[in-house]
């Protein structure tokens, strides 16, 4: 793998927010911040087609975010209202954010996989926080976890829905794709697992792979389970190799920097979850017979000690434990009971529990 946004990666280095620039003519990329946040921006894509231009993941909703995007497209010397299609990777807030904002400055359409635009509709379903929390509760968390991820879920639907921040498909786009726009080859890949609905844009005109959230440079992506039925971690893995006959010249994440050498980090994120699951597997093993989820995740190796991690930090990785154990359990590795509403998992093979 080599780092081709070497600019990107001395700002990243910095601490800084990288310039705008021109990838190759006809397609820029444009930093946009995210306030907050130690991923500190989203690289928003914008490509030229013979009509106009395509905007991928127009970035975080707040004052600065936006008026970064715009001073960008200025910078690129293209006024907003020569966009005519959003496309969103999937629709986490840092790249879907602005999509709302975009449409209404320039009348463009937006666009992403139907696997997001369902997310969108149970984001705004009234039951939502009771649903999470019957999960955290199978999962065995704390009731102040519970508390915490269910009280803060329901404050940020109930803004998002008074905001109207809400923003839904114009149009659905599904695997392998061609983007209805003119004089440009921008094919939809569908790379479900960091969410259900994620796309990858394989740019067949200049030979780039715009790969949103799926693969990045430096950071594996948080897989997680979020219900009681998903199974993400399968999916994930499967979508790492449709990437690879794509053969691209150049990959364009939507967080930190551009790189060449896609099949080595390809490599490199499949080895980073096996060696996890190895690793979850090993905790079922050992210590008590049976463990939940909660307890696997306590035990697990992460970046930082588990008492150092934020509330939101502990739900990402017992989503990513719980991702990481149903994969187990389908390569038959663990097994699971549930018991009293609780889910237990022991290594497949030991006693059944009653
Ligand atoms: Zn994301
Ligand atoms: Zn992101």
């Amino acid at each position: 793998m080599r780092v081709t946004g070497t600019l990107q990666q001395e700002a990243w280095a910095r601490k800084e927010i990288p310039p705008v620039e021109r990838v190759v003519p006809g397609v820029w990329s444009v930093p946009v911040p995210i306030p907050d946040n130690p991923l500190r921006y989203v690289l928003s894509y914008l490509i030229e087609h013979s009509a106009g231009f395509v905007l991928v993941d127009p970035g975080w909703d707040a004052p600065a975010s936006w008026q970064a995007l715009t001073d960008g497209l200025d910078a690129c010397g293209v006024p907003l209202s020569a966009v005519t299609a959003v496309l969103v990777t999937h629709v986490h807030p840092d790249h879907h954010g602005l999509s709302g904002a975009v449409r209404e400055a320039s009348g463009a359409w937006i666009g992403m996989h139907e696997g997001e635009d369902a997310l969108l509709a149970r984001f705004s379903r009234p039951d939502m926080a009771g649903s999470m929390a019957g999960y955290l509760r199978w999962c065995g968390a704390p009731d102040e976890h519970v508390g915490q991820m269910t009280d803060g879920g329901r404050r940020t639907a109930n803004a998002a829905m008074a905001r109207g921040a809400i923003v839904r498909a114009d149009r659905l786009i599904g695997h392998g794709e061609l983007i209805d726009v003119p004089g440009l080859r921008l094919r939809a890949v569908w790379t479900p697992g960091h969410s259900p609905g994620h796309l990858c844009f394989h740019d067949e005109t200049h030979g780039l792979l715009l790969t949103g959230d799926h693969v990045l440079p430096r950071i594996t992506p948080n897989i997680s389970a979020w219900d009681q039925e998903s199974e993400p971690l399968a999916a994930y893995l499967d979508s790492l190799e449709k990437l690879r006959p794509l053969a691209p010249d150049e990959v364009l994440p939507a967080h930190e920097y551009r790189f060449a050498g896609l099949d080595d980090r390809l490599d490199t994120l499949r080895e980073h979850h096996l060696e996890r699951l190895k690793e979850a597997a090993d905790i079922v093993g050992s210590g008590p017979a049976r463990h939940t989820a909660w307890q696997v995740a306590r035990q697990v190796t992460w970046s930082r000690p588990w008492s150092a991690l934020s509330p939101f930090q502990h739900q990402a990785a017992l989503g990513e434990v719980v991702a990481h154990l149903r994969h187990l359990r389908s390569l038959r590795a663990v097994s699971c009971a549930a018991v009293g509403g609780v889910g237990l998992w022991h290594p497949a093979g030991t006693a059944q529990l009653a």
